[in-house]
């Protein structure tokens, strides 16, 4: 017997900009109408979607390189989820696909706007992640735009988060004389030297970045791929050597502030360094995915990346769960599973 399709979806909508730190009130789950599929359209069932940091900034009223949220309207996202209804060449019921309507249960959209995406070559949920935008961002941003070379030693900021874990792994396996990271709890520090094979880990809530980098990094460093800004941004340009490359991934600790971050303070050494610091976003580097994803399942298959994930269950946990992401409780990338 077919099973009915839904009529309606449950989804996360905006209905504040935050001021600071989002709060529960900012948002609100909603119910929302889901009609069966026009022609070229699926119907699909979600069952994984992604929230990011990058998430925050769509959450303010400003012109940025995507879209802020609108209000009273349902977020969106990556997601992976299951076809339902197909009435689109190419789609079937149950093919996984890969879209970008997250924050809901359901999504009835363009067949040309989903990605098929095999369960039988990874778990579903790493198309999100390593083998995902997250995965890429790493791959692109080390190997692309801080132009890395064997022997350079690298500094990785967020570095137990999803791009920052797979960042380090990276330089690792393309021959870093020393990677060194930075992360939020001592847990996350014991994991990424113990499973991560990072040389050197510390800790930036135990003291200053600047004491504890320089102590890691008695050499220097070549590289350093920020995913954070701010102090850990100044410690970085203090401790880099002449040549050195910076790639400007993501400024964290000023996503929810109300003030201007008080660092970097030493801009100045950009110039007497000659360092190079550029500004990345990965859909940028969408010309890089077929040999990202050829050099990374080749290096999963072999067991030389590792890759976690932190999951948090149900659709009305998932703005708890962004808010989650803000505040550290994920170790690699956080996945919003809807069973
Ligand atoms: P993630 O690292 O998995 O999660 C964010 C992490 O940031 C948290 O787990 C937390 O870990 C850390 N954090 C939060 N506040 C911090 C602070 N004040 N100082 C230092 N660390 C802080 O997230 P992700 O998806 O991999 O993203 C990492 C960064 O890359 C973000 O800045 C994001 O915006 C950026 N990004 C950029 C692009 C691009 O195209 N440019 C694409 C994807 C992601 P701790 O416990 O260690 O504090």
């Amino acid at each position: 017997m077919m099973t009915a399709l839904p009529t309606s979806s449950r989804a996360w909508h905006l209905i504040a900009r935050p001021e600071g730190w989002p709060s529960p009130g900012d948002v609100a789950l909603r119910e929302i109408p889901v009609g069966e599929p026009g022609q070229g359209r699926i119907l699909v069932r979600n069952l994984y979607f992604s929230v990011d940091p990058y998430m925050r900034g769509r959450m303010n009223e400003v012109k940025s390189y995507v879209p802020p949220y609108e209000l009273d309207k349902p977020m969106d996202g990556s997601a992976i989820g299951e076809v339902i209804a197909s009435a689109a060449d190419g789609f079937a019921v149950g093919d996984h696909v890969m879209h970008g309507l997250g924050w809901r249960e359901y999504a009835e959209f363009p067949a040309s706007r989903a990605v098929k995406v095999d369960a039988s070559k990874a778990p579903l949920p790493a198309y999100l992640g390593v083998l995902g935008v997250t995965g890429l961002t790493a791959y692109a941003g080390l190997l692309r735009t801080a132009s890395f070379k064997e022997g350079d030693a690298v500094f990785v900021s967020g570095a137990a988060g999803a791009v920052g874990s797979i960042v380090g792994q990276i330089a690792k396996i393309k021959g870093a004389s020393r990677v060194i990271g930075s992360a939020g709890s001592d847990e996350k520090v014991k994991h990424l030297l113990d499973e991560y094979g990072f040389d050197a880990a510390f800790n930036y809530k135990s003291g200053p970045v600047k004491e504890q980098l320089k102590a890691a990094a008695p050499d220097g460093i070549d590289v350093y791929f920020d995913n954070v800004g701010a102090e850990h941004l100044e410690a970085a340009i203090s401790r880099m050597n002449n040549f050195g490359r910076i790639t400007l991934c993501g400024m964290i600790a000023q996503y929810n502030s109300t003030e201007p971050p008080a660092a970097p303070r030493n801009l100045a050494q950009v110039l007497t360094k000659r360092l190079r610091m550029e500004g990345m976003i990965v859909m940028d580097h969408m010309d890089l995915r077929a040999e990202f994803v050829k050099d990374v399942a080749g290096w999963l298959a072999d067991g030389r990346l590792q890759y976690q994930e932190t999951t948090v269950e149900g659709i009305e946990n998932g703005f708890d769960a962004f808010l989650g992401v803000m505040r550290g409780a994920n170790t690699g990338k956080m996945i919003v599973s809807l069973g």
